[in-house]
């Protein structure tokens, strides 16, 4: 026996029907490339979608074809997202920042047959012009297309496509809740990328899920700036989220400095403003300097990597902008957990800025469970760290190219180490790779990062392990120091003395100018350890083989 409600499929495109009819006038403010503001409505946003649809519709594609976008976060972008989804296709957002061998190997690898791209990144394409095997139209998301060498006549500019195609709504095709709407590719941190397949129930799931009070808390009274970008993990899944409740939505364009945000921000009286900590420390730098606040901004939302103690207390202590830590990955659409108190969670005994560090609680639809090495399942304690596997609707099973993604047993090994405490709250330790492995015990380089950038001096900071011929790997800290500083290494490790147990306090320290960043922005060990592939740890020369 069945249920005997009504089988409607869930629809990305229903999303924006719905914000059109009843969000008509809720605004999407985009930064364009001249600096100026673009304004326009939900309403008139869902009329362009259709008209996009339509042109679309003339490029003879199939169902499950890839269009592919280089692209900030506009509203082009965000009417592609739509389109592309409601015709059937797949929007496969690509990282522009990637090396432009990544970008052609991974549209070569999804067989993209459109691509799409804002202006800045016309030389990119150019570049990628001899090796892109799949791409049969090319979309300049502009007015005209004039900059093309003459011998590529397929340049078609977005604009025009658009005025080619009538007005009024469009009647988008019945589709399967489980067919493909859009494409996204890991950050490669941890080696090559692999393709990540999103579904329409996955993502309107999602969406569901991460609005709700608990979580992402939006509502139609919210004034909301995706800093992170389109093309990473569909910007945490907001362009979704966010028209799912008719939030006003402030798109940054391509200008992401601290100051150009902390200005649109002003302007614009955004509420909450969602981006990765390096994106954060760039505008707290801004308002440091130039000693300004927050006039509308409510709260902040945190993820990517871990947020440090000294930006919680910066953000919630100082500014009073309630930070909403949260965690995720490509693979997980991206959102699994979120930091929200519960009234159990509120007694317990510890300080408020050490409880929000903790990456949150899963959000509803995605399960947690923690394994040692041997598979044996962790208890919920607080103290037992393990190895974080998750499942749930917008989880993925398997990657593009037929990849095994999750086990045989249906659960994704998320590759992270993590604690859980008795009340859900899961605490990301490290990354299974980056955790230092001394002497048959692990270091966390996340505590060590936290424990040195709580130093007022200290910028930004990246810890790895060296190898060391007696404890195997000591901890190596590498530390950017702010502008005027004249803090040395012994001070710092002095100060981290302090605070860290005996045996966890970091081997060398070495200042430098800068941190290598991912094309997410975020700190990229591998890098780093290719830095520091020759060091020599002073406590290994020195043949200083006692316990630290
Ligand atoms: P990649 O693996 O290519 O970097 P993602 O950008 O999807 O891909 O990164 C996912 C990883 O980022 C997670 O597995 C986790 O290690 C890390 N991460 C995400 N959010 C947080 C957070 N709030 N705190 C600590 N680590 C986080």
């Amino acid at each position: 026996m069945l249920g005997s409600m009504m089988e409607v499929p869930l629809n990305v495109i229903s999303i924006i029907r719905h914000a059109a009819s009843n969000h008509p006038q809720a605004e999407i403010v985009s930064r364009e490339p001249s600096n100026q503001l673009h304004c326009y409505t939900y309403a008139s946003a869902y009329r362009r979608i259709c008209q996009l649809g339509r042109a679309l519709a003339r490029l003879n594609l199939q169902q499950g074809d890839r269009i592919a976008t280089l692209a900030w976060n506009n509203y082009r972008h965000f009417e592609l997202y739509y389109a592309t989804a409601g015709m059937g296709l797949v929007c496969h957002t690509i990282n522009p920042r990637l090396h432009a061998a990544d970008v052609s190997w991974i549209a070569n690898h999804s067989q993209d047959r459109v691509l799409c791209f804002d202006r800045a990144f016309l030389p990119l394409v150019m570049e990628l012009l001899s090796e892109l095997q799949s791409v049969e139209h090319f979309i300049v998301l502009d007015d005209s297309a004039t900059d093309w060498p003459p011998a590529r006549v397929d340049l078609q500019a977005y604009e025009r496509l658009l005025a080619a195609e009538s007005d009024g709504t469009l009647d988008w095709p019945t589709l399967d809740e489980n067919s493909p709407c859009g494409l996204c590719y890991t950050s490669g941190t941890t080696g090559k990328p692999k393709g990540v397949t999103y579904s329409h129930r996955s993502t309107v799931l999602h969406a569901y899920a991460s609005a709700l009070p608990d979580s992402f808390r939006l509502s139609a009274r919210e004034t909301v700036m995706p800093i992170v970008p389109m093309f990473h993990v569909n910007a945490w899944g907001l362009p979704y989220s966010l028209p799912l409740v008719g939030a006003r939505i402030v798109f940054p364009g391509e200008y992401l400095d601290g100051q150009s945000l902390y200005t649109l921000c002003e302007q614009q009286q955004v509420t909450l403003a969602a981006g990765v900590p390096t994106v954060w420390l760039g505008i707290l730098e801004h308002v440091k300097k130039s000693g300004h606040g927050f006039s509308s901004l409510e709260r902040a939302l945190i993820g990517g990597s871990a947020a440090s103690e000294s930006m919680l207390h910066t953000l919630e202590e100082l500014h009073g902008v309630e930070v909403l830590h949260a965690w995720g990955m490509t693979e997980i659409s991206p959102t699994g957990a979120v930091n929200q108190p519960t009234p159990a969670s509120r007694q317990q005994p510890v300080e408020t800025l050490a409880f929000k560090k903790k990456q949150g609680r899963a959000i509803p639809g995605i399960l947690f469970r923690l394994e040692d090495e041997a598979g044996e399942e962790q208890p919920w304690d607080g103290k037992s760290a393990g190895h974080l596997l998750v499942r749930g609707p917008w989880v993925v099973d398997t990657y593009a190219g037929g990849i095994a993604g999750a086990r045989p047993d249906g659960w994704f090994d998320t590759g992270d180490i993590a604690t859980i405490d008795p009340h859900g709250f899961m605490q990301i330790v490290d990354r299974s790779k980056d955790l230092i492995k001394s002497g048959g015990e692990w270091i966390s380089s996340v505590t060590l990062e936290d424990a040195a950038t709580a130093h007022p001096d200290v910028l930004e900071a990246g810890v790895i392990g060296i190898p060391h011929p007696k404890w195997v790997e000591r901890p190596l800290l590498v530390c950017v120091t702010r502008d005027g500083s004249n803090l040395d290494a012994q001070a710092l490790k002095a100060f981290l003395s302090e605070r860290l147990a005996k045996w966890w306090v970091p081997d060398a320290i070495e200042l430098v100018e800068r941190l290598p960043h991912g094309a997410t922005g975020k700190l990229l060990k591998t890098e780093l350890r290719k830095q520091f592939a020759h060091y020599i740890l002073p406590t290994a020369a020195a043949n200083e083989l006692e316990q630290p």
